[in-house]
């Protein structure tokens, strides 16, 4: 069973209308998704470690990776990446500990 360790969630995807494609050489529109990864525990995210960003052809459903993104393709996902945001969940498991710490030394001041 595992109890921790690394998963990934969509966390936003741009549009490239009229972008063309290095594998079947038709300009069609290319989705541009970024993947964020996280280290969970009990499947709770914790804190993100990373993105992984990934590009579909619509025409020819062909995925490639950031690295391998033409020059027009990185500009563009370069301009857009501002409008994808990691979602604040990814860090519940922080923010719970967080939250759980300031608890514990309101409660001591008090006492
Ligand atoms: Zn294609």
């Amino acid at each position: 069973m595992i109890i921790f360790g690394l998963r990934a969630s969509n966390i936003g995807s741009v549009s490239v209308e009229q972008s063309s494609c290095s594998y079947c050489q038709n300009t069609a529109t290319q989705n541009i998704t970024q993947f964020g990864k996280y280290f969970h525990i009990f499947w709770i995210p914790v804190f993100p470690v990373g993105k992984s960003t990934f590009s579909e052809c619509v025409h020819c459903k062909r995925t490639i990776r950031k690295k391998e993104f033409s020059p027009e393709l990185k500009n563009t996902y370069e301009g857009s990446k501002s409008q994808i945001k990691r979602p604040l969940w990814h860090w519940a498991g922080l923010i719970i500990l967080g939250l759980l710490f300031a608890a514990v030394s309101i409660l001591s001041t008090i006492q």
